[in-house]
């Protein structure tokens, strides 16, 4: 990971280059940000230029064999060490036994955070932990001579989920460090780690992105159009996670907004074999998405109603669904508003109960077929 990677921070960039340039790098350092400011990240890129064998001004030189190990996370004088769940023959598992998950983690979503990296472990509700047998797997790593770098460096994410037993087994390592040993924590609630842990690292404090910074990454990325990306980043607080799931859920609801006219449309003209097409490719979707789409259409025919009763001024709808509702808005009125709306949370409930999806879907169209011919008087 090179600097260059992350979107913005800038000055944190700028302080820590400055730290390696001038020769004074903390031995032990905390990251204290979000997940989505590239926190983690930044310590990687940090851990890469100081281990990098040609580095430049403003970042590693991504090509020396040794910024090639950290681009893969394999060199072997950077540890990880990370919550982690789950026993093997009576034992706390350690970060180590997840390496090949943790790297697949940081490559697919580099701005993950913690509840991301649970669900790689398929932790279900336990807790992921920092335990003490992971403490003295990381004192005897960093009891070895570095193999490779001059430095070995140690990456706690999370430390707010090591114990007190775990924190007092580190402690002395963290005061006393062996020579050339870096720790650099990164967390998201300093005020939860130890005190005697805290108070003996350096903070680097890790601010949120500029609007500006998260509106050209996402167009460097090429995730949305500008339009979209000067709307999104200026939702996002700052926070590139948060950019990126505002683009899921615009994604989701344009899939939603498309699914509910094609769902009236083909409704309303009754035509079974159209409508088992819709709903043979709507029954592909998972439960949550199918009951997601029912709860918007139940919002839309709520929106609908309220545009029917000339009161357009109180509907909250997007440009694209006033748009379909000039037409559609017609056909929703005050004798089959409440009919409708009950067959479609007749749906969502079989639906919640595993219903087969296909049987229960087709079964509420044809019924809002005959619901749609009924005339407004
Ligand atoms: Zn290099």
């Amino acid at each position: 990971m090179q600097f260059s990677e992350i979107i913005g921070q800038e000055s944190v960039k700028h302080h820590l280059i400055k730290t390696v340039t001038g020769n004074r790098i903390s031995h032990a350092q905390l990251f204290t940000g979000y997940a989505g400011y590239g926190s983690l990240l930044l310590a990687i890129a940090y851990a890469q230029y100081i281990m990098c064998s040609d580095k430049g001004e403003t970042d590693s030189c991504g090509k020396c064999n040794s910024c090639k190990k950290v681009e893969k996370l394999q060199h072997p004088d950077l540890h990880f060490s990370f919550p982690t769940v789950g026993t093997k023959s009576g034992t706390a598992l350690v970060s180590d036994d997840f390496i090949k998950e943790w790297r697949s983690f940081i490559q697919e979503t580099p701005y993950g955070a913690y509840e991301n990296l649970m669900s790689k472990f398929d932790a279900g509700n336990s807790q992921g932990l920092i335990k003490v047998n992971e403490a003295n797997h990381i004192v005897k790593k960093l009891s070895l001579k570095s193999f490779e770098a001059e430095y070995k460096i140690l990456i706690m994410w999370y430390p707010e989920k090591m114990n007190a037993e775990t924190a007092n087994k580190l402690l002395k390592l963290i005061e006393e460090p062996p020579a050339k040993t870096l720790f650099l924590l990164v967390t998201e609630n300093p005020g939860q780690i130890i005190n005697t842990i805290r108070s003996r690292t350096q903070e680097v404090l890790i601010p949120r992105i500029s609007e500006d910074e998260i509106f050209k990454g996402l167009i460097q990325r090429q995730l949305v159009t500008e339009d979209k990306a000067r709307h999104i980043s200026r939702m996002s607080d700052g926070n590139y996670l948060r950019a990126l799931s505002l683009i899921e859920t615009s994604e989701e609801a344009k899939e939603s907004f498309e699914a509910f006219t094609q769902m009236m449309r083909l409704s309303y003209t009754g035509r079974v074999p159209d409508l088992i097409k819709w709903v043979d490719n709507v029954s592909q979707w998972g439960r949550e998405r199918q009951k997601s789409l029912l709860e918007y259409s139940l919002k839309m025919v709520r929106e609908n109603l309220i545009i029917n009763q000339q009161k357009s001024e109180l509907a909250r709808v997007s440009d694209d669904e006033s748009k379909f509702a000039i037409n559609f808005s017609k056909f929703i009125h005050k004798n089959n508003a409440f009919k409708i709306s009950e067959e479609l949370s007749l749906a969502i409930l079989h639906i919640v109960r595993n219903a087969n999806a296909k049987v229960v879907l087709l079964d509420m169209c044809l019924r809002l077929n005959k619901l749609l011919k009924i005339v407004d008087e």
